[in-house]
């Protein structure tokens, strides 16, 4: 027989799991009934008038009129004040912090940007992040409304612990960013790598939502990937796994030392930093460098599409995916040169039994600062054991 305090902690997780099943019902499938909610959760119409009251004496959820025309006693539809909730999205990045305050709608209300030339302290960007918030809550209506705030980080994040494991780029490692927000902010603060939020949300709701084995990867300033393997986010046993940037890539000439101790890693040369650092080019004119033929350019163009192709063939061989999702800045300017050249030298190259996977891309890099935003949308209609993530 378990102990009291065992039965007491499974007791109050059940009821959890209870409350949240409802609320997240209220959201997904309002305007819902209490009887409607009983009959789809399997619980009792006590359970559920129990649950209700909690919910309509935090704010959270609000009675509709009942629809006309049934006969009897009508019952009460109930929504999610998702109109009166309200999320903060914060995107960390090496050059700029962008930041959105959102309905739990979705929908845009307020948005900020700084640009930052380079951080000079590992306190420095937590400075911009203060900033950043503090300009978006003198927009949310009431207080009591901002139910989170979301972080998506470029760099390794430990999104259980609330900690950033390493960025090179934020001089960040082993900050424990979710401890100092919660301190400053009195809210749930909840963080993840960009390229997983980007992940996370195409899985749930977008390019992604069909396929079950998935990888992304984000050409932007570094390079960002996640695998989804069995509709599960892969972080691997230290946080590294999809992190494609330091992928052994390059060789002979196009050999660069990494920020992360080894040489040859993609993210040397086929990432906006590394094109800029190793290359000598700025993305906005390394096409009209191409467009020119310049020799350099034109063969560093070969040796990078060359390279990112076979590693992507690889990964596929690997992993065996159904999908493969290619975005991040250097996507959206070269993409229309580069995707096409990808393909023909992934399918000439991956086994033929690997040929079914399907290579998507977006159009353009999502804000980050919304899908963060996102994230404490889902992680408040979260029930627990069932999270997606982790
Ligand atoms: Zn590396």
């Amino acid at each position: 027989m378990p102990l009291k305090s065992e039965r007491t902690t499974s007791n109050k997780l059940l009821k959890s799991i209870n409350q949240q099943r409802v609320l997240r019902l209220i959201y997904t499938d309002g305007p819902i009934s209490r009887v409607e909610l009983a009959e789809k959760t399997g619980l009792t119409q006590q359970t559920i008038t129990n649950i209700v009251n909690r919910f309509l004496e935090d704010d959270y959820v609000l009675e509709t009129e009942p629809v006309s025309g049934s006969s009897g006693r009508k019952p009460i539809p109930l929504i999610v004040r998702s109109n009166e909730m309200f999320a903060i999205g914060i995107e960390i990045a090496v050059k700029y912090i962008r930041g959105a305050l959102i309905d739990f709608q979705h929908r845009v209300i307020k948005e900020f940007k700084i640009d930052v030339p380079v951080y000079e302290s590992k306190d420095h960007p937590l400075d911009f992040v203060r900033q950043t918030i503090d300009e978006l809550l003198q927009h949310v209506p009431k207080t009591g409304q901002l139910k989170g705030i979301g972080c998506s980080i470029q760099g390794l994040v430990d999104a259980k612990q609330g900690a950033v494991i390493y960025s090179p780029g934020l001089r960040w490692r082993e900050y424990p960013l979710r401890e100092k927000l919660e301190s400053l902010y009195d809210l749930p603060v909840y963080l993840e790598n960009d390229a997983n939020l980007l992940a996370l949300v195409e899985n749930l709701n977008g390019r992604l939502a069909g396929s079950v084995n998935n990888i992304t990867i984000k050409f932007d300033y570094g390079i960002g990937g996640a695998i989804v393997l069995n509709n599960q986010l892969c972080t691997g046993a230290t946080h590294v796994a999809g992190e494609f940037g330091h992928y052994k890539a390059f060789a002979g000439k196009y050999l660069h030392k990494c920020h992360c101790g080894a040489s040859g890693c993609m993210t040397t040369l086929a990432s906006v930093s590394g094109l800029k650092r190793n290359g000598g080019y700025a993305i906005e004119t390394f096409g009209s460098l191409l467009d020119a033929g310049d020799p350099q350019a034109v063969a560093l163009f070969a040796a990078i599409e060359e390279a990112a192709g076979l590693a992507i063939s690889n990964l596929i061989t690997i992993f065996n995916p159904d999908h493969v999702l290619f975005t991040g800045k250097l996507v959206d300017v070269l993409g229309q040169r580069l995707l096409p050249l990808l393909r023909n030298r992934i399918f000439a190259t991956i086994p033929d039994s690997c040929k079914g996977v399907i290579l998507e891309h977006l159009p353009i890099t999502p804000d980050e600062s919304t899908l963060a935003g996102g994230l404490v949308i889902n992680r408040f209609f979260d029930v627990p054991l069932e999270s997606f993530s982790m």
